[in-house]
């Protein structure tokens, strides 16, 4: 079985705790600030930090553009918090990213901030389906600035929930999560990531 490779967009935000959950999960890890460095990636997470930064940074070298394809030739994603930002098809209260490329692909809308401001950062135990083993107990999920998710597409699985709104996502080859899992010990949902990006190693 080969080791899944998996890169982390490294223009800003939770760059060192998501390489650091990822080897803990497996992967073969690197970091990605420019479009060459998406070769040979089977998998991509879009950390939090601040979406309208990273489109910024991004758009000199149309990293986004480059992501968009590389996902289309079949590189999985994870977008956590801004990275999920990144990824959602329609975002609302997001004028900051007026006229900035943005990933796509993920059929949610999400509200931008709309769990509130740094001062409303709160932590939840939440279950979530479809983990390694079927484990279904609690993970401790940090919202920071988080985005609602407003709805989500027929084509997307809700995997995680907190007060009856989707916190987490699934869809295809994409994973989203409007929380931060590479601030937590547990690496559950890395390992669901890494399986996921590696599947098609092993298929
Ligand atoms: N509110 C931030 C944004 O819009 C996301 C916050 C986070 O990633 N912790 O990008």
């Amino acid at each position: 079985m080969s080791t899944p490779r998996i890169g982390v967009l490294a223009l800003q935000g939770a760059v060192a705790e998501h390489a650091r959950a990822l080897q803990a999960a497996g992967a073969e890890v690197s970091t990605v600030r420019r479009p060459t460095e998406l070769q040979g990636l089977d998998g991509l997470i879009v950390p939090g930090g601040e979406s309208t930064t990273m489109a910024r940074l991004a758009a000199p070298v149309h990293l986004m553009e480059a992501i968009r394809e590389r996902h289309a030739e079949g590189m999985a994603m994870f977008g956590t918090c801004a990275g999920m930002i990144l990824m959602a098809d329609q975002i609302l209260d997001a004028e900051a990213l007026t006229g900035f490329e943005r990933i796509g692909g993920l059929d949610v809308v999400v509200r931008r901030n709309g769990y509130g401001s740094q001062l409303d950062s709160f932590t939840g135990a939440l279950p979530v389906s479809g983990l390694p083993e079927d484990d279904l107990s609690p993970l401790q999920a940090v919202f920071i600035r988080a985005p609602v998710i407003e709805s989500v597409g027929s084509a997307v699985e809700v995997i995680a929930s907190w007060q009856d709104r989707p916190v987490a996502v699934r869809q295809g080859r994409v994973l989203a999560a409007s929380f931060h899992p590479e601030l937590t010990p547990d690496h559950r949902l890395h390992q669901h990531f890494v399986q996921l990006a590696g599947a098609r190693l092993n298929s």
